[in-house]
């Protein structure tokens, strides 16, 4: 008899509810049908095949590529009361757990895939019922993707010995092609493709120009006092300064960089997998393989590669669908920094082109004076959304300046001098200056001379690395002078104009007071019962040897904190207490409760 998979969503994972198309697709495999599922990180995907694999007779089977990743999800089905295995390189117990997949004693076996290609391995799975066949980054199959990997290819010789079970193909990445791929690479009918909507509504955007030395870095950290966070820094030395910066101002904060130690490596990914309050700076090697729901806030110090790699850096951040938030620090000069990088590459003209066109998307979503999730999905090819009340522009309107008179000042010095000189020299023709290489081109005959007294020189250059950085400007890539880009004209015309956000023009100091709306402020009478809950989880976490959230989320210490249940029936109903975890757990937690009281 087939168990219901809403009972199976409350009793075993403790969930009130299904999220957007998790019930369609359980209830698709359910009934013995494929499905290629292409959702959002943190959307979701694994009880998209944990309930089938327990609704149906049989065992579940999970091709995964990620040892961590393997071993934290089965200890976490484990302390949900679910008779779960993985069998990969490093599992010590290896005969164990193939006869218990045998004597049919198993919920779900999870795999690598070199392993899950071995005769024995297939030999194996014809020994007993498999309930689900399912393939978690898929993306993997793909020569189309980023992360190929040929094991994948072989995964369909083994589902093959599999007639009449449903096969599952799971990734967060996948472009149209990639997808085609699967479905052909895995035998999956392409009308089995789902396919989720990219838009994270727990996650909070903000992006803000960066201001020079550690102050503000620091008070956005402090401003996530005792939370999980990625601050993510431009190069290795950067992680490594950066975190004892933060640690010295008193924040728990280690670095992660290829660089280090495999060893080192190891031991700082799982102290951050393992805490609910440190804060990782890492290059962006950090983060592959880290299944940590709790991460409340990821902060990039400079520019993303481009709008996906932002995407998925940032996806990192509140995959418990608790709040969250991004936060980016950049200035115009990183733009101009990646624009030389691309030039300066070896790639073919027409890649360059298309790598400047991914950049002018990035800073057009840096520089957006409107809801930030605008650009960010309709990049995924999503229709434009209502704001969204959930972004820094949503939440206060910038207020903008415009700058196109001086705009079209300094395109005229740049075009009045030739088209071969620096910023800064452009910058002293127009304020007047008086210095030698003025002199020795004859520049202070010119009748751009002296007419820009009214900005500073540093106002100067911020406004050439915007022009830069919007394509009205380009640098010369023989000499590194400036010459007249392709919106030059335009502007110089009075036929388009150019605004800056007041922000970023002049920077006013930051508030001395609360530095920014942290996520889930938790406040009022609860705070303590919050606080006691967290400590004990702590202890707890560390007696069963798992990470916090393991034992408990942080939204389900928070409803606990909320309710204050006084009894067993009570706590049952806060959503996440499923029935494992009320035996295991629900004495202590009342106890605690009743103490707060
Ligand atoms: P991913 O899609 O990235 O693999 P996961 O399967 O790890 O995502 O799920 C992300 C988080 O969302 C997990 O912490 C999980 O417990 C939670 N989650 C998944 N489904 C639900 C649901 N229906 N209700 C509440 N939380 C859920
Ligand atoms: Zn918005």
């Amino acid at each position: 008899m087939l168990q219901a998979p809403a009972d199976i969503l409350h009793r075993v994972f403790g969930f009130p509810a299904f999220r957007g198309i998790q019930q369609e697709v359980v209830e698709d495999v359910c009934r013995g049908q494929d499905v290629v599922l292409i959702m959002p990180t943190g959307a979701g995907k694994s009880i998209c095949y944990q309930i089938p694999a327990l609704a149906r007779p049989g065992c579940g089977i999970v091709i995964s590529p990620l040892i961590a990743l393997m071993t934290d999800q089965v200890r976490a089905l484990k302390l949900a009361g679910v008779r779960a295995a993985a069998l990969n390189s490093q599992s010590m117990d290896a005969a164990d757990t193939m006869r218990a997949f045998r004597d049919g004693s198993l919920d779900l076996l999870y795999v690598a895939p070199e392993r899950a290609n071995t005769p024995g391995f297939h030999d194996l799975v014809q020994s007993a019922p498999v309930a689900v066949l399912a393939i978690d980054e898929a993306h993997c199959v793909s020569q189309w993707g980023h992360d190929f990997r040929p094991d994948y290819r072989k995964l369909k010789a083994l589902a093959d010995r599999l007639p009449g079970v449903p096969r599952m193909a799971l990734t967060a990445t996948a472009d149209a092609a990639t997808q085609a791929d699967i479905c052909a690479q895995l035998g999956i009918a392409t009308n089995r493709l789902r396919v989720a909507g990219f838009d994270r509504p727990n996650i909070r955007y903000e992006v803000a120009q960066k201001r020079p030395g550690d102050g503000q870095l620091l008070a956005l950290v402090k401003s996530h006092a005792g939370q999980s966070g990625i601050v993510y820094c431009q190069t290795r030395s950067e992680t490594e300064r950066t975190a004892a910066m933060l640690a010295a101002g008193g924040a728990s904060a280690r670095a992660y960089h290829a660089g280090l130690s495999g060893d080192d490596r190891a031991r700082n990914q799982r102290a951050f997998q393992e805490a609910d309050d440190m804060v990782m700076a890492a290059t962006i090697a950090f983060g592959m393989g880290i299944d940590k729901p709790d991460v409340r806030f990821v902060a990039h110090l400079g520019l993303p590669k481009s709008i996906e790699a932002y995407y998925q850096e940032t996806g990192r951040a509140g995959r418990d669908g608790e709040p969250a938030t991004a936060h980016m620090l950049w200035g115009a000069g990183d733009v101009v920094r990646a624009r030389q990088r691309i030039d300066e590459g070896e790639a073919e003209v027409e890649r360059k082109h298309h790598e400047h066109r991914m950049l002018d998307r990035l800073v057009g979503f840096a520089e957006t004076l409107g809801c930030r999730r605008i650009p960010l999905l309709t990049h995924f090819g999503e229709p434009e959304p209502a704001p969204c009340g959930n972004c820094d522009n949503c939440l206060k309107a910038p207020s903008v300046h415009d700058v196109t008179e001086p705009a079209r000042k300094l395109l005229s010095a740049v075009y009045r001098t030739g088209q071969m000189f620096g910023l800064q020299h452009v910058a002293r023709v127009l304020r007047g200056a008086q210095d030698e290489r003025v002199a020795k081109h004859g520049h202070d005959r010119l009748s751009v001379f002296g007419i820009g007294g009214e900005l500073a020189e540093a106002q100067w250059m911020r406004l050439g690395r915007k022009l830069e950085a919007d394509g009205a400007l380009s640098r010369d890539p023989d000499h590194g002078g400036l010459r007249l880009g392709a919106s030059a004209r335009d502007i110089l015309k009075g036929q388009s104009t150019v605004a800056v956000r007041q922000d970023d023009w002049e920077p006013r100091k930051p508030a001395r007071t609360r530095s920014g709306p942290a996520a889930a402020p938790i406040s009022g009478p609860d705070e303590p019962l919050f606080e006691a809950l967290r400590i004990w989880r702590r202890e707890q976490a560390r007696e069963d040897a798992v990470p916090a959230y393991v034992i408990l989320h942080d939204s389900v210490l928070r409803e606990i904190a909320a309710r204050r249940p006084a009894s067993r029936s009570a706590l049952s109903a806060v959503p996440g207490m499923g029935a494992a975890k009320l035996d295991r757990y629900g004495g202590k937690i009342l106890a605690l409760v009743s103490q707060q009281g």
